[in-house]
């Protein structure tokens, strides 16, 4: 158990909405720090069985079970702490495709303090598609290598992912026209910040 929810911001939105490229910029202003759960999870050794998961179902476009990955991101954030990355007292979380899907927001309500949810909207879908595609190859992301996989994807965040934005009260949910140019989603995303009272501290 926790003493304290570590205060956090949650960027969400489908795959290919923009939130990577957010949560990167934000993660380097000083008092953020950036978790994105993919990203987390590509650097695992696949030989282990956490790994193995991992490529078992993102292979498929599907989501790592729930009670997995709530665990897996609680002691990363933990190690984070002990390393004092991550500092819960002065510093706000800004996280990436965790939590996914209402029961991961449920499982992860007893450590986090929610402040806004950034919804990067899309409702083009072929404009995602077309973002992913571009993405393969610069990132070399095997998952977004086929048009199928992509689809899947998309079906699964409408499915099991859109969900979420019923599970927090409206008023912290930020709808943010995702195909606007990054820098305009960053204000949009600053804008909303920066009200945050204890968000803004100088140093
Ligand atoms: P994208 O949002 O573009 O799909 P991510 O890098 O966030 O890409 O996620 C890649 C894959 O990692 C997902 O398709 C899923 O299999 C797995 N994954 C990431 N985050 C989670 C999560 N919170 N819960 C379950 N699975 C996850």
């Amino acid at each position: 158990m926790v003493s304290a929810r570590y205060r956090a911001f949650l960027i969400f939105g489908a795959p290919g909405s923009g939130k990577g490229t957010q949560g990167k910029i934000l993660g380097k202003i000083p008092r953020f720090f950036f978790f994105a759960c993919g990203d987390v999870f590509r650097s695992i050794d696949t030989r282990t069985a956490l790994g193995q998961q991992f490529v078992k179902y993102s292979s498929k476009g599907e989501l790592v079970p729930d009670e997995l990955t709530v665990e897996f991101w609680r002691l990363r954030i933990q190690q984070s702490v002990e390393a004092h990355e991550f500092k819960p007292d002065i510093d706000f979380l800004i996280l990436d495709g965790v939590p996914r899907n209402p029961r991961q927001a449920e499982l992860m309500q007893q450590f986090i303090d929610v402040r806004r949810v950034f919804h990067l909207s899309c409702p083009i879908r072929e404009k995602l598609v077309a973002r992913l595609k571009k993405r393969a190859i610069k990132d070399n992301r095997l998952d977004d290598a086929s048009e199928q996989l992509i689809w899947r994807r998309l079906e699964t965040y409408e499915q099991q992912c859109k969900p979420l934005l019923n599970f927090y009260p409206p008023e912290l949910i930020v709808n943010i026209d995702a195909t606007q140019a990054p820098i305009q989603v960053l204000m949009e995303i600053i804008t909303y910040i920066v009200r945050e009272k204890d968000a803004v501290i100088s140093l």
